[in-house]
C-alpha cells in the first residue's frame, strides 16, 4: 500500500460538498486506488476514512480534508461504513504502510514478517477493512483462460508484467527503457508490486516513487532500497505506528 503525503487543505475552510476536492486529491496523490492501488479510469471516488454517514458516521468530517483519500469501488463496498479505528489501523496518509504489507506473485497481499505483535494485528485490521485479504474469485473464459476481474488477478497480472519488464530490462539495459517500464507502472498501477519485483534495482525503484505523484518519499531511505519505519510524523493523529 504506498504511502501518500496529501498535504494541506487546498482551501481555507471545509468542502461544503466533499465532490469539490476529486480534482485536487487526484491531482496531489494520483488517480489510483488509495488501498489496492489499482489506477481506476473511472468511479475513482473520494474516500472517507471515517465514514460520513450510517451509525458511524462522523457527518463533522464529512467535508474535512484529512479525512479524504481515494477510493475504487471494491475497496469502498468492503469498508463501507464500517467503524474506524484509525489507532488500530495502518493508512497510507499517516503510516509507512509500504513497510507493512508484503505482496507474492500469486496476488497475495500479507503483513510484513518483520511488524510486532501489535502491528500484525493493525495489518491485519487493515486488510480486512478494505478487503485486500480476500481470496481469489476464480474467473475462467470459454477457453479456459484466467480473466483477472477482481483485484486478486488483476495484482498476479501485474506482478507479471513488472517481472517481464524487469527480463526486458536485463536485455536493454538503457535509461530510455527504464522510463518506459514507469510509464508502464503509471499505466496499471499497483506500485509496490513494481516497487517489489524491481526490489534489487534502486533506480528503477527511485524514478517509480518520484513518477507516482504523492508518494510519500520519506518513507523510503535516500538510496530508494528500504522503507523507513515508523514513517516520521506528519502531524496526523495516531500516525507513524509503522
Ligand atoms: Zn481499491
Amino acid at each position: 500500500m504506498r504511502p501518500v503525503l496529501r498535504g494541506d487543505c487546498p482551501q481555507s475552510s471545509d468542502f461544503s460538498d466533499y465532490r469539490d476536492s476529486f480534482p485536487e486529491l487526484v491531482s496531489r496523490i494520483g488517480p489510483f486506488c488509495s488501498y489496492c492501488e489499482r489506477r481506476i479510469a473511472t468511479q475513482l471516488a473520494v474516500e472517507h476514512i471515517q465514514p460520513k454517514d450510517g451509525p458511524n458516521g462522523r457527518p463533522d468530517l464529512k467535508g474535512k480534508w484529512e479525512n479524504f483519500l481515494l477510493g475504487c469501488v471494491n475497496c469502498n463496498s468492503t469498508k463501507g461504513a464500517k467503524k474506524v479505528q484509525i489507532a488500530e489501523v495502518f493508512l497510507p496518509d499517516r503510516d509507512n504502510t509500504a513497510a507493512a504489507f508484503n505482496y507474492t506473485m500469486n496476488g497475495d497481499v500479507v503483513p510484513n514478517d518483520s511488524l510486532n505483535s501489535t502491528q500484525l494485528r493493525f495489518a491485519r485490521n487493515t486488510l480486512s477493512l478494505v478487503g485486500l485479504d480476500k481470496r481469489l474469485d476464480q474467473v475462467l473464459d470459454s477457453n479456459g483462460n484466467l480473466v483477472a476481474i477482481d483485484r486478486v488477478a488483476q495484482r498476479m497480472e501485474a506482478w507479471l508484467i513488472a517481472v517481464e519488464s524487469r527480463n526486458d530490462l536485463e536485455l536493454n539495459p538503457s535509461d530510455s527503457f527504464r522510463r518506459q517500464i514507469v510509464r508502464a507502472a503509471l499505466g496499471h498501477g499497483f506500485f509496490t508490486i513494481w516497487m517489489t519485483v524491481f526490489q534489487d534495482n534502486p533506480t528503477v525503484r527511485s524514478l517509480l516513487i518520484g513518477a507516482f505523484g504523492g508518494t510519500a518519499t520519506d518513507c523510503f531511505d535516500s538510496n530508494s532500497t528500504r522503507t523507513i519505519s515508523p514513517r516520521p510524523s506528519n502531524g496526523l493523529a495516531d500516525g507513524s505506528k509503522v
